[in-house]
C-alpha cells in the first residue's frame, strides 16, 4: 500500500469477507476501504460489484483468495489495467494454488503472503510480498529493514519500519517450502474426501471454484442450508472432540469499520451465517477427516 503510494484521500476496493489482516494496513497508510459484496457460490470479490464501486478515487483492488479458491484474475486485471488502478493479491491462504495454471500472487503488481503458525507453511510470524517490478520489490526490502542504506552505514532517506522477517525465520521457511508439495496435497486430499463422503447430504453445500482455478483448499469449508444452526452443530462436533471455526465474520461487523459498510453486503452475511471451517490440519489424518464426516452425517441424517 505505501509502496504504491496510496494515501490520504484514496479508495481500496477490497471484499468484506476476510480475515482483518486484508484491511488494516489500508487505514495505516491514511486510505478508505471501500467494501463490496462477494460471489455467492465461490465466496470470492465479485467483479461486477468492483465495477460499481469504482470512481476517481479508486487507486487500488484487493482480491482475497478464500480459504485458498482462486479469485476471478482474469476479469480482475482486466478492470484494473483499462483504468490505471493497481492490484494486491491477498495471497496468504492460496499459497500454491493456480488460476488458469498461473500461480496465485503473480497477477497483480504485488502478491501478499503470511507465514504465520496456522497457514500452510509457517516460519513462526511475518510473511513474503511478491511482485514482478524488481525496482519496486528492492524497495520494499529497503523499507522493511527501516530504511537503511547499507552503502552508507547506518543513514536513513526516508521513514522505514521494522518489518523485516529475521534471518532464522526465512532458514525456518526455506525449509518449509521443501515440504509444500506433500502439505498442498494432504489439503487437496481431505477436501475430495469431505466433498465425496458429504455428498448425498442434501443441506451441506461446499465451496465452488471458478472456471480454471485450482484451489489449495488451504481449509475446507460447507454451508448449511438456513434451517441448520451452524452454532448447535458446532457444540455438537466440539462434543465428539472435533475442532470448528466459524466462517469470516464480515469486517464491517467490527466497529472500526462498521461505518464504512454501504449497501447490505448480503452474501458475505449469508456465507458467514451459514457456513463452518472444517478440520483441515496437515497433522490430521485421513481416518480424522473420515472421523469428521461420520460424525456430520450423523448429526443431519
Ligand atoms: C492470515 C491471513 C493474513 C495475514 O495475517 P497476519 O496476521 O499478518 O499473518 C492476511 N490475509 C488473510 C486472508 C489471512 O488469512
Amino acid at each position: 500500500m505505501h509502496e504504491l503510494g496510496i494515501g490520504k484521500g484514496d479508495e481500496v476496493i477490497v471484499s468484506a469477507l476476510t480475515f482483518i489482516a486484508t484491511v488494516n494496513p489500508i487505514v495505516y497508510v491514511g486510505a478508505t476501504p471501500v467494501f463490496v459484496d462477494v460471489n455467492s457460490q465461490t465466496w470470492n470479490i465479485d467483479p461486477e460489484e468492483i465495477k460499481s464501486k469504482i470512481n476517481k478515487k479508486t487507486k487500488a483492488i484487493i482480491p482475497v483468495h478464500l480459504y485458498g479458491n482462486p479469485c476471478e484474475m482474469d476479469k480482475i486485471m482486466e478492470i484494473a489495467e483499462e483504468r490505471g488502478i493497481h492490484v494486491i493479491e491477498d495471497a496468504t491462504e492460496s499459497l500454491g494454488a493456480k488460476y488458469k495454471k498461473k500461480y496465485t500472487g503473480t497477477f497483480g503488481n504485488a502478491g501478499c503472503f503470511s507465514f504465520n503458525g496456522n497457514k500452510t507453511i509457517t516460519t513462526g510470524g511475518g510473511g513474503m510480498v511478491v511482485g514482478n517490478d524488481i525496482v519496486r520489490m528492492d524497495h520494499i526490502k529497503f523499507l522493511v529493514n527501516q530504511a537503511r542504506d547499507e552503502a552508507k552505514g547506518y543513514y536513513h532517506p526516508e521513514v522505514g519500519f521494522n518489518y523485516r522477517l529475521t534471518n532464522i525465520e526465512a532458514a525456518l521457511g526455506l525449509a518449509q517450502m521443501e515440504k509444500l508439495e506433500n502439505f498442498s496435497e494432504k489439503k487437496k486430499l481431505y477436501n475430495q474426501i469431505y466433498r465425496k463422503e458429504l455428498s448425498d447430504i442434501e443441506c451441506v453445500s461446499f465451496q465452488k471454484e471458478s472456471e480454471g482455478a485450482e484451489s489449495s483448499w488451504w481449509l475446507t469449508c460447507v454451508r448449511f442450508d438456513k434451517g441448520v444452526d451452524v452454532n448447535v452443530i458446532q457444540s455438537e462436533l466440539k462434543k465428539r472432540e472435533i475442532p470448528t471455526r466459524r466462517l469470516f465474520m464480515p469486517v464491517t461487523e467490527f466497529p472500526p469499520y462498521a461505518n464504512l459498510k454501504n449497501g447490505t453486503l448480503k452474501n458475505c452475511h449469508d456465507i458467514y451465517e451459514t457456513g463452518l471451517c472444517l478440520p483441515s490440519s496437515t497433522r490430521n489424518s485421513v481416518e480424522d477427516i473420515q472421523y469428521v464426516c461420520e460424525a456430520i452425517k450423523g448429526l443431519l441424517k
